[in-house]
């Protein structure tokens, strides 16, 4: 078994950092096992002996130095009944340590796959958003499910390993003390042995990256393939996109296949090789020792359970290397996450009490153009702010630096003269409410959508309807034979989009929220739809601090002002009258819009 310490030590302290001290337990245990099971076996020298005695003849002082000291440690008389009994002792014991041994093994797992999962969740919780949007959606699905259920088995594996290692030193040790120049050759023999085994164990090192990465790709495959299936069926893609599937699970196969050969090869020769150890190091017992054999019945013994779980360790670790690029992978996610995080305020947030003031902000995705130009704006706490302008312009991007997920590149927001990234992300957020153009669906029940989990007591039920009201479905919902309790998306009923549109407003209001953005919220609808929706959000007006990027300028004629943007700078700003008169471009959007 290679024992490069260093890498050793490196694949320690990721375990430890998970469990701690309980490592340290768990290998006490397997030592203790270890230790008493030597014992046991020592005690079968002066057994064989006492059984082949002639009558007479004085129990052989040149008996075994182990089981020697082990009765007179004990003071116990050598009788054929004694020893009996005390190497049944030894292996009750070992049996009882055994037990406690293995499950403790089986509550460390589970401590750490729980330690690790939640470790990754919450560290996703808070990546920062530019990162993830950036980052490998394959990787981050594949790395939270198969690759941490690997980390499973590199556990298993590699405390597996540790415990072979553990008791092949106690077999070690009580050889040494029976016979140590046949132990050493042993020994010795074992070494050179590990050093032909280095370049396989590189081998199985290798694929297993190999394996993490292709498994990455499968999952981004995998997951397009599902969320995409609708347009790739109407279309006849599917069996085109199937084929980059399938080459891909042909790439993972063949890795796989060089890992199982690498396996097979190490398993096939280890036994031949270690017979062929054990007799070298007889063949130059007798040449160099010059002494018989007879005496190292003992060291052969304990020699040759060592050599079994030296095989067994040796394949445990192997394994273990098969599974190890999950560890890096998992290392590296983990690293990436932290350096990632995003930048978090302490300050609760007390509600929006004044205005918000967007002051001399400029914002930039990646260092060449810039999205936002220095852009001033001042909103009145329950002003209804529309934002038109040409795609591009920069109108989401504005939203997204209001809800905090996007940081200025430089100047600030503030929040009744609070910048806020002073705010806790979430204490902010909770009172944001957030409407894109794909409606936010759960597969799960109405009421489940909208209150977003909440208890169902009478008041959550109420405060339901008085949403679902507001957000004009409730006529929908009541007419469901299910009501409330009807389930959405997957395996659920099929809503309209224009009705999936209305359930995720209604979550927005079942929320207690102060500022309401909606970007494009209704732009996929028909204009019937849209202009129903919209003529709902007037009744808001005032009721809410409302943020409005509309497609269709005819929605929003409503509003307390109308901003224009174009290249990220207010082109102009005013009433929806005010802006006919002022802006000549305001007219021509408009009448393109006429046609
Ligand atoms: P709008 O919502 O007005 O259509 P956006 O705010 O979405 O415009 O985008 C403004 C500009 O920023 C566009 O030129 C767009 O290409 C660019 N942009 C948007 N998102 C990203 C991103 N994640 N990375 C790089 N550039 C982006
Ligand atoms: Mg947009």
């Amino acid at each position: 078994m290679k024992f490069s310490l260093k890498n050793n030590f490196k694949h320690f302290q990721f375990f430890y950092k998970y469990l701690g001290w309980r490592i340290v337990a768990a290998l006490g245990l397997s030592l203790g096992v270890g230790v008493l099971d030597g014992l046991g076996l020592a005690l079968f020298i002066p057994l064989i002996q006492l059984v082949v005695r002639k009558d007479g003849e004085a129990l052989a002082e040149d008996s075994d130095a182990v089981s020697n000291f082990i009765l007179n440690t004990l003071e116990i008389n050598p009788t054929l009944l004694n020893i009996f009994f005390l190497i049944f002792l030894f292996f009750s014991l070992k049996g009882i340590m055994k037990f406690f041994e293995s499950y403790t093994r089986t509550i460390l797992m589970q401590i750490f796959m729980r330690k690790i999962r939640f470790e990754t969740l919450e560290l996703l919780n808070n990546y920062s958003y530019d990162q993830f949007v950036k980052a490998d959606a394959g990787k981050i699905q594949n790395t939270l499910s198969s690759e941490v259920n690997k980390l499973n088995m590199a556990n298993r594996f590699y405390f597996k390993a540790i415990q072979f290692f553990v008791l092949i030193l106690v077999y070690f040790a009580l050889a040494l003390g029976s016979d140590w120049k046949f132990t050493i050759l042993v020994i010795s023999g074992g070494l050179i042995v590990n050093q032909a085994f280095k370049f396989l164990y590189a081998r199985t090192k290798y694929f297993s990256r190999q394996l993490v990465a292709k498994s990455h790709i499968f999952h981004k495959l995998l997951m397009q393939k599902v969320s995409l299936y609708k347009y790739l069926k109407a279309t006849g893609l599917l069996s085109t996109y199937s084929s980059k599937l399938k080459n891909n699970i042909n790439e993972m196969e063949f890795v796989q296949r060089k890992l199982g050969m690498v396996d097979a090869a190490l398993g096939s020769i280890r036994e031949p090789i270690s017979i062929l150890v054990i007799f070298g190091a007889i063949f130059f017992y007798v040449q160099l020792f010059d002494e018989v054999v007879g005496g190292i019945l003992l060291s052969l013994l304990l020699l040759y359970r060592a050599i079994t779980f030296f095989m067994a360790a040796q394949e445990q670790w192997n394994m273990f290397l098969g599974v190890s690029g999950s560890i890096e992978n998992i290392q590296e996610f983990t690293q990436d996450l932290s350096r990632n995080k995003e930048v978090a305020g302490n300050l609760e947030f007390p509600g929006l009490k004044e205005n918000i003031v967007f002051r001399n902000l400029s914002f930039t995705y990646e260092e060449k153009n810039l999205v936002l130009k220095h852009f001033q704006l001042a909103i009145k706490k329950n002003e209804t702010l529309a934002i038109v302008g040409p795609s591009g312009s920069g109108k989401s991007t504005l939203i997204n630096l209001l809800t905090g997920i996007l940081k200025p590149t430089s100047g600030e927001i503030l929040i009744d003269g609070y910048n806020i990234s002073d705010f806790k992300p979430n204490s902010y957020r909770k009172k944001i409410g957030y409407i894109v153009q794909d409606p936010v669906i759960f597969s799960d029940s109405i009421f489940n959508n909208v209150t977003f989990w909440a208890e169902k007591s009478d008041y959550n039920l109420k405060r339901f309807y008085t949403a679902i009201e507001k957000a004009a479905i409730l006529d929908f919902v009541d007419s469901l034979p299910g009501k409330e309790n009807s389930i959405l998306g997957n395996n659920g009923i099929n809503v309209s989009g224009g009705q999936k549109q209305r359930l995720s407003i209604a979550r927005e209001l079942y929320k207690d929220v102060d500022l309401l953005l909606l970007d494009e919220a209704t732009s996929s609808l028909d204009s019937e739809t849209e202009a129903e929706i919209h003529m709902k959000l007037d009744k808001l007006k005032g009721a809410y601090t409302m943020l409005i990027i509309a497609h269709r300028i005819s929605t929003i004629k409503g509003a307390d002002r109308i901003i224009m943007l174009q290249n990220g700078k207010i082109e102009a700003t005013g009433k929806y009258s005010e802006l006919i008169d002022s802006s000549a471009s305001f007219r021509r959007m408009l009448s393109l819009q006429e046609l």
